[in-house]
């Protein structure tokens, strides 16, 4: 068989850069004149081996140097080593046996079997627009690549160059078979943004979960897309799948938006037992970080869902990542009510009170109720803040009475939640007024020093209260010291000498706003009482305040201008004697 000198075969064609290596093979045996088996059996190869480019090393070392030319060498594009180019798994899944299929042009353009021939998903020549041949067009029966490369059906004997094959008008099938060949042989380039081909078929056969039973995207049939596992006389269908293909290859043009839809129609048809699994089995792609972009969206549409109450919070999604419950914008009724404990009539009712907003919706024949989660963190927040009057006392360390008296002296803001009958207070304002008031800490506190409550009971005649004490505090004149942990007002202590000063401030304070006493004026103008009480008498001039004490007497106030006006008088009256 060889050729003596070389150890070559005679004819030796030169190998097409996109030629199987089986179908060359093939080529060469029959420009050869030898069985195809003849030469597998030289290579070692089984004919399953040799018919489906499953060339080992020794077979292509051996294969080579018996046909090929100088500078002619065997590259991945003849299929060479597909199972390793491709892993066993995608593999397995797109490499069709046994069988092959053709483009009628490309066969009249040149004789011989493309490698791309071989993949069952690419089924149009992207070159002539046709969709590929997988069956005798006469009498349907499978092409072998025995048969093809004699170029006749071994049943009905059409010769296969003479029928043309449909020619393709959809776009979508059109641009999706083209960037699978592009990407076939690069993994460096990607079929829809993110995928190579080995991400794509991996996203693919995930996809396949979300579209089964569904409508056809792409509106090449209108059927249901219900195919993609069945086979076809012992193997997969090229057109199905390049028809399912062309769905996922829409599924994501322009996402998400089309994804969203497929998404929407899948909910539409599918619920309970089936709608779950199938979403199960569609998110196990995302156990790989290479589809976060896809997972991102997923999850982005099903908190739309969710917060247009579609879905409920045990819904697969949120049950295999809770944390995402956290970025709803609106909440179920009942939901609200299980985590918070707040009854249906008090949710209303704060929502009447513009507290929470809660939206109504009618859905599946149900009135839902939805409540918008920030106003609802807002409310629990605040809700969380506040605190009762009582609460308010055990903090500054008094009675809920005197705190009310705080409150109204506008130390303190009350606030009321809906129509709640009890005032509640912020606290952080608590916590600030504390911050402001309480005593500095020291060990060693001078024994003259005067603790709170003593401070009131010592000066109560003066009226000097804890409003005093705290508007002193704030005014800088009293300086608060406490020598135990506790951290109550009650345990602050005050010095004696800022305390008598306070108590004068606050003395002339009262007489600025009542006026000086009667006996004070005299003092002041050096005249006697009867005097003082005749121009009283005689000019018509009024106290400005009278003081009834208990026992009848009355005491009487004249404030600074009324003052001066006596002074005038009784100058007049001392310049006239
Ligand atoms: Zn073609
Ligand atoms: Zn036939």
């Amino acid at each position: 068989m060889k050729n003596d000198n070389y150890g070559k075969l005679l004819i030796r064609p030169f190998i097409q850069c996109n030629e199987s290596l089986s179908g060359f093979l093939y080529r060469v045996s029959l420009m050869n004149n030898y069985r195809f088996s003849y030469l597998s059996n030289f290579l070692h190869l089984s004919i399953y081996e040799a018919q489906n480019n499953e060339f080992n090393q020794e077979a292509i070392e051996k294969f080579s140097d018996l046909v090929l030319r100088n500078n002619d060498s065997i590259s991945e594009k003849n299929g060479y080593n597909l199972n390793n180019f491709f892993g066993y798994e995608l593999y397995s899944k797109i490499i069709m046996k046994n069988k092959v299929k053709y483009c009628p042009l490309c066969i009249k353009e040149k004789y011989y079997h493309r490698t791309v021939w071989c993949f069952t998903p690419i089924h149009l020549c992207v070159f002539h627009n046709l969709m590929l041949v997988d069956q005798c067009p006469q009498c349907e029966h499978s092409i072998s690549m025995a048969d093809f490369m004699n170029r006749r059906c071994e049943i009905c004997s059409l010769n296969y160059e003479d029928r043309e094959s449909a020619n393709n008008d959809n776009l979508i099938l059109m641009k999706s078979q083209q960037q699978l060949i592009n990407c076939v042989w690069d993994k460096e380039r990607y079929v829809i943004p993110y995928c190579n081909f080995g991400q794509y078929f991996r996203l693919a056969n995930s996809s396949y979960h979300l579209l089964i039973n569904g409508k056809d995207y792409t509106a090449m049939t209108t059927e249901k897309l219900s195919f993609f596992y069945n086979r076809s006389k012992g193997g997969k269908s090229g057109l199905k799948l390049a028809n399912a293909l062309a769905n996922v290859y829409w599924m994501y043009l322009d996402f998400p938006r089309n994804f969203y839809i497929v998404l929407g129609d899948f909910l539409n048809r599918n619920e309970g037992k089936q709608r779950y699994e199938r979403l199960k089995n569609f998110e196990i792609i995302f156990d790989d970080q290479e589809f976060n972009w896809v997972q991102n969206a997923y999850n982005a549409y099903f908190l739309k869902q969710i917060d247009e109450g579609y879905v409920r919070k045990d819904f697969s999604v949120f049950k295999k990542n809770p944390g995402l419950l956290a970025d709803r914008c609106k909440i179920r009724r009942e939901e609200v009510r299980q985590v918070t404990g707040i009854a249906y009539e008090k949710l209303h009712e704060l929502s009447d009170y513009s507290e929470l907003h809660i939206e109504k919706k009618y859905l599946h024949g149900q009135q839902r109720y939805l409540v918008e989660k920030t106003t609802l963190d807002d409310f629990l927040k605040n809700r969380q803040s506040l605190i009762s009057k009582k609460e308010v006392g055990l903090i500054i360390g008094f009675i809920p009475d005197t705190v009310q008296k705080i409150a109204n002296a506008g130390y303190l803001t009350p606030i009321r939640v809906a129509n709640s009958p009890n005032a509640m207070f912020q606290i952080d304002e608590v916590n600030k007024l504390m911050q402001d008031c309480l005593g500095e800490y020291t060990e060693n506190l001078d024994p003259s020093m005067v603790r709170f409550h003593n401070v009131l009971s010592k000066y109560a005649k003066y009226a000097f209260t804890i409003l005093e004490i705290i508007a002193f505090t704030y005014s800088g004149h009293l300086n608060p010291y406490r020598n135990s942990e506790s951290q109550t007002l009650a345990d602050n202590y005050y010095d004696e000498g800022q305390l008598k000063s306070c108590l004068d401030l606050l003395k002339r304070r009262r007489q600025e706003e009542k006026g000086l006493h009667f006996n004070d004026v005299t003092k002041i103008l050096k005249i006697g009482e009867k005097k003082l009480w005749r121009i009283l008498r005689e000019q018509d001039i009024k106290a400005d305040f009278t003081l009834v004490m208990k026992d009848g007497r009355k005491r009487y106030y004249f404030k600074e201008e009324t003052v001066s006006r006596i002074k005038r008088c009784k100058n007049l009256l001392e310049g006239m004697s």
